[in-house]
């Protein structure tokens, strides 16, 4: 907190050179401060006008910088950028300071010429070039155009409130690709709970993002669309994890963690095996530990991101009437039936608790626990890169069984 506070102080005293942006033959100079997370920003409207685009107001900390038909989606506080189905992590997240929305240097020089055509960084010049647009290759343009589309669908629509949970599913031919936000859990300050392999610890994050990567490459195999929440070893808060899922217009949204027994039962190191969980209060004691140890990590986030209150008292008094609910239900069962056919441990079957990070995720959302880094022999395995795949490929696997079903229902009721 001090940390944060010295820098803020910063905002107005560092100067560092303008970074300069050559549009055609105008050149502009946008000023660049020292961002309060440390490195260096710039204000988000100087920098939209300076590569010929617009900074436009979403509305509740969302903006989107229109670079006319593309342009990625900011939200204050969350340190990515959604760029089509793509979040795209930078090192710090969009601030406010002083009325002026501020963004980390690195969307100029890293983020922005990777995700829009036409844009280079030149780091020898500290010169942002915007070259005129050519299409990239033939199939491009259709791509562009609903990789936009849906940016702007985001930009503009505020997630629902959580008062009302959208529970009208999504209007789009039965026959679109469809999208799965995965989430690793956990990442940067916050490590999750500890794999434990003769004197070795692996963080739960590691192992959580290992899998989710393997698990982004076989939905695509499948022919899936996939969204990351993080694909490094950074912190997304987890009220950010749900809303990065709204805002991709995902089909689901499957969470990855791994399970640690509690040290007080009998023989910790004996508890193995895998359970799904989905979003409902907790029924059991042990339903309660886990939600208590996967909420924990919002002790790792500033008060900032934790300070979008606590809705998960009315949330789930909604979901129980929620068609999601039932939904989320059905995906974490063939979760667990195609987990059986891979797992050395037992299936500890579906369960539910209220987990903040399904709160926010207006979709059908799962939280898989892939098993107990607290067992010796799991632990060995879900650190194995064949365990990992294995994993991968029967979460992928219980994804497209519920996306086909889901298919077939859709299509059974819209003759
Ligand atoms: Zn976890």
């Amino acid at each position: 907190m001090l940390l944060s506070l010295l820098c803020a102080c910063q905002v107005a005293v560092a100067s560092p050179a303008p970074l300069v942006v050559r549009v055609g033959d105008k050149v502009r100079s946008v000023p660049v401060v020292a961002h309060p997370e440390g490195g260096s920003a710039l204000r988000a409207d100087l920098l939209a006008e300076a590569i010929g685009g617009r900074l436009i107001d979403g509305g509740a900390g969302r903006w989107r910088l229109d670079l006319g038909g593309t342009g990625i989606a900011l939200t204050l506080l969350a340190p990515f950028a959604v760029s089509g189905e793509e979040a795209l992590p930078m090192p710090s997240s969009p601030f406010r300071s002083g009325g002026r929305v501020f963004v980390p240097y690195a969307l100029a020089t890293d983020i922005l010429p990777r995700a829009l055509g036409g844009l280079m960084f030149d780091p020898a010049r500290v010169e942002l070039r915007r070259m005129a647009l050519v299409s990239r290759q033939p199939a491009a343009p259709r791509a562009i155009a609903e990789a936009s589309a849906r940016a702007s669908r985001s930009a503009a629509e505020i997630v629902p409130s959580p008062r009302i949970p959208d529970v009208s599913p999504p209007a789009r031919a039965p026959s679109r690709k469809r999208l799965v936000v995965v989430d690793a859990g956990h990442g940067g300050r916050d490590p999750g709970s500890l794999l434990r392999i003769g004197n070795t610890t692996v963080p739960e994050k590691t192992v959580a993002l290992a899998v989710s990567l393997k698990l982004r490459e076989a939905l695509q195999a499948r022919g899936v669309s996939v969204v990351m929440t993080r694909t490094r070893d950074t912190l997304i808060a987890l009220g950010d994890r749900g809303p990065i899922a709204n805002r991709s217009r995902g089909d689901l949204f499957v969470s990855v963690h791994v399970n640690a027994a509690n040290p007080n039962w009998r023989n910790p190191g004996a508890t193995r095996g895998f359970e799904t969980y989905f979003l409902a209060e907790a029924k059991t004691e042990d339903e309660a530990r886990v939600a208590r140890m996967e909420n924990e990590a919002v002790k790792f986030e500033t008060s900032e991101e934790t300070s979008r209150g606590d809705p998960l008292g009315f949330i789930l008094r909604d979901m129980a009437q929620n068609e999601h609910l039932r939904e989320s239900l059905t995906l974490a069962e063939l979760v667990q039936q195609r987990m059986k056919g891979i797992h050395p441990g037992p299936s500890r079957g579906v369960k539910q608790a209220p987990f903040s990070v399904l709160v926010n995720s207006f979709m059908p959302s799962v939280l898989v626990e892939i098993g107990f880094g607290s067992n010796l022999p799991e632990a060995r395995w879900m650190t194995s890169e064949a365990g990992q795949r294995q994993l991968a490929e029967a979460i992928a696997d219980a994804c497209v069984a519920y996306l086909a079903q889901y298919e077939r229902k859709v299509g059974a009721s819209e003759p």
